[in-house]
């Protein structure tokens, strides 16, 4: 019987490991299931974690937490959780291969996954010139022209990295003002490689078996084809709660209209003995700080709960 387990590898569930395992929990797997480090290792520029004081890569701010989070004891298994369930007081962690493994406690780090926008051809062309990665397929268009769809920080930190590399950036969004940090606006504007084309959408994509070679973008009535062998997509997060669901269709515990996982200030979910931590729970700020302060908050409510347990404790 595991004393924790943490679902996902991102900056809230290493922080929770690590504080967990510090904090002196002996028996504690975070299940991740690709390479630990969560979605900031897609993002080119990173600006505003504290203490790092250069712009760095996502992959470059991630580097050593798995590390540092390993150190005291905290063991990472390469494994997708398909559901967490409850029987009795413990918790059953089903996994893709199979296996169940039991907790006394679980925190849920999930996080989120870009939205797709939802155009004609988005999914057709997905992989083949349709992206939601900057640093994974901003190389396959250097010189190339390129199109960004999206207002917020991600968006346009995204166009800037893509005019380092592209000959030209697109930039389209639905308002005539961005949702982005003013001084990462300004950048923007004041790039001569970024043009933007603003109260616009985009109404599809097209191109043929090798690849993207367009889109059509609506503005004012108007239609603008714009011959671009990359489109990036960048309108949102969904958030990651399928763990939760039960065979009933039923969460677990508690979620909100947008499916996040409603917690309180010590991210304890409706369910005694489960947490959620990051971009997963209701409020979040998703951003990479607060995801790591709600992973070591997590982290203390999970050992003051099972320092609590008491000798009633119903096993399954
Ligand atoms: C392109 C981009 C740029 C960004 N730029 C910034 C920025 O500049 N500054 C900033 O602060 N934030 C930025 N963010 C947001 C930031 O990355 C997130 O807020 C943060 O990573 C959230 O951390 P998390 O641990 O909650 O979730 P995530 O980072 O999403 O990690 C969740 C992890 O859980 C794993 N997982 C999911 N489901 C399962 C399962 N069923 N079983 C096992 N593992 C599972 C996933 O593989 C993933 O590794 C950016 C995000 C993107 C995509």
């Amino acid at each position: 019987m595991l004393d924790l387990a943490i679902i996902g590898g991102g900056p809230a569930g290493l922080t929770a490991g690590l504080y967990a395992t510090r904090g002196g929990l002996q028996n504690v797997i975070m299940y991740e299931k690709g390479l630990p480090g969560g979605q900031i290792t897609q993002s080119s520029e990173v600006e505003n974690y504290p203490g790092v004081c250069e712009i760095v890569t996502g992959m470059e701010l991630m580097e050593c937490w798995p590390k540092q989070a390993m150190r005291f004891g905290l063991r990472h298994e390469m494994q997708e959780v398909v559901r967490v369930g409850k029987c009795q007081d413990t918790f059953l962690i089903t996994l893709a291969n199979g296996e169940v493994q039991k907790a006394k406690s679980v925190i849920v780090a999930t996080g989120s996954t870009p939205k797709r926008a939802g155009f004609e051809g988005e999914d057709e062309f997905f992989g083949k010139g349709v992206s939601t990665c900057a640093t994974c397929d901003g190389f396959f268009y250097k010189n190339k022209e390129v199109a960004v769809l999206g207002g917020g920080d991600t968006a346009l930190e995204e166009a800037l990295f893509l005019s380092n590399i592209a000959k030209k950036v697109y930039l389209i969004h639905r308002r005539d003002k961005f949702r982005a940090a003013p001084s990462t606006v300004k950048r923007v504007k004041d790039n001569p490689k970024i043009e933007l084309i603003l109260n616009a959408t985009i109404k599809k994509a097209y191109g043929d078996a090798m690849g993207l070679q367009g889109v059509i973008v609506e503005q004012d009535g108007k239609e603008i084809d714009l011959k671009v062998p990359g489109i990036f997509v960048f309108v949102g997060m969904h958030v990651n709660n399928e763990v939760l669901k039960q065979e009933d269709g039923s969460f677990l515990c508690e979620v909100n209209e947008w499916g996040e996982v409603v917690v309180d200030l010590r991210m304890r979910t409706s369910v005694p003995g489960l947490f959620a931590a990051g971009d997963v729970r209701s409020d979040a700020s998703k951003q990479v700080v607060c995801a790591a302060g709600d992973g070591a908050t997590a982290a203390i409510s999970a050992i003051s709960y099972i320092e609590d347990l008491g000798e009633d404790f119903r096993l399954c």
